[in-house]
């Protein structure tokens, strides 16, 4: 079924939470557009100026990985002070409210997080991109100490074990992180609602995801302004815009 009236939406959206004992979440750049980060496809899309360096190359080469950094920093300044939108609020709200058990979000913007869900139910499939981390020993380094001594002297940085130190995201061509996949397969086959929010599901393995929740028999609903090549295994596909579909569970999560 595809709903396109909003006020429709709000309802079968209302309906299929009601009969829901465990929704999950997996959100894509779409729910954090309105909050003035742009998504990865969109054609005027500044991710489009600063392309993400492969990972085998960031590896590779001194130059590749001071090109990373700069590309990082000049995306950092469209996302700079970025704030969760009316998407991010409901889902805290409906987390808040034991409707929804856990977030797979491919988004590495933070913004659930600082929506106020704890980190445990939240799980990063493609990393954090709020700092950084030693690609050998795993340390943790902050994004500020980093800039600030990158615009300085622009040399890639390496921590004190001598790893190279990478914004704390999975690139192109790295290995997915194995506890996030094992969280995001759990929650994914535990819940009986599975709702698929802005994204675009074609970037695998993360994509595969809403497809294993039909599966084991979970409901999939899917919000897109656009279509999705999931659109026909779901059982509702609400095409708008997020925020506006979303609004309402801001304060509740039961419409009557
Ligand atoms: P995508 O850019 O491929 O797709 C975004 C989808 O959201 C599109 O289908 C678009 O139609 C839809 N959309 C955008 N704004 C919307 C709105 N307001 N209402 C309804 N629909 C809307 O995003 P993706 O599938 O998440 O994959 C992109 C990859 O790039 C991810 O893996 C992620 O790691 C990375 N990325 C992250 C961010 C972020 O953290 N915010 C931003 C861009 C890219
Ligand atoms: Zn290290």
């Amino acid at each position: 079924m595809i709903v396109d009236d909003l006020d429709k939406a709000h309802e079968a959206l209302a309906r299929i939470l009601a009969h829901s004992n465990d929704a999950v979440a997996f959100t894509g750049a779409g729910i954090s557009t309105e909050c003035g980060i742009p998504d990865f496809r969109s054609p005027d899309s500044a991710w489009k100026r600063h392309p993400p360096v492969p990972f085998e190359q960031f590896l590779q080469s001194a130059d590749a990985r001071v090109e990373t950094w700069r590309r990082k920093f000049a995306m950092d300044d469209h996302y700079a002070g970025a704030k969760p939108g009316r998407g991010h609020r409901a889902l805290a709200r409906l987390v808040a409210d034991g409707a929804m058990s856990a977030i797979i979000t491919q988004n590495i913007d933070g913004l659930h997080e600082a929506s106020g869900i704890e980190p445990e139910r939240i799980v990063e499939l493609h990393g954090n991109g709020t700092y950084a981390a030693c690609l050998d020993c795993s340390a943790r380094h902050e994004l500020s100490d980093i800039r600030k001594s990158f615009e300085s002297a622009p040399l890639a940085p390496e921590c004190e074990c001598g790893g190279f130190i990478k914004s704390a995201t999975i690139s192109f061509g790295q290995s997915m992180p194995q506890s996030a996949m094992r969280r995001a397969r759990d929650a994914t086959l535990r819940c009986d609602l599975f709702i698929a929010i802005g994204s675009s599901l074609v970037v695998y393995p993360a994509a595969g995801f809403p497809a294993a929740a039909k599966e084991n028999g979970a409901a999939l609903v899917i919000i897109n302004r656009e279509q999705t090549p999931l659109d026909q295994i779901a059982d509702i596909v609400l095409r708008g815009d997020i925020g506006d579909i979303l609004a309402p569970f801001e304060r509740a999560n039961r419409l009557n």
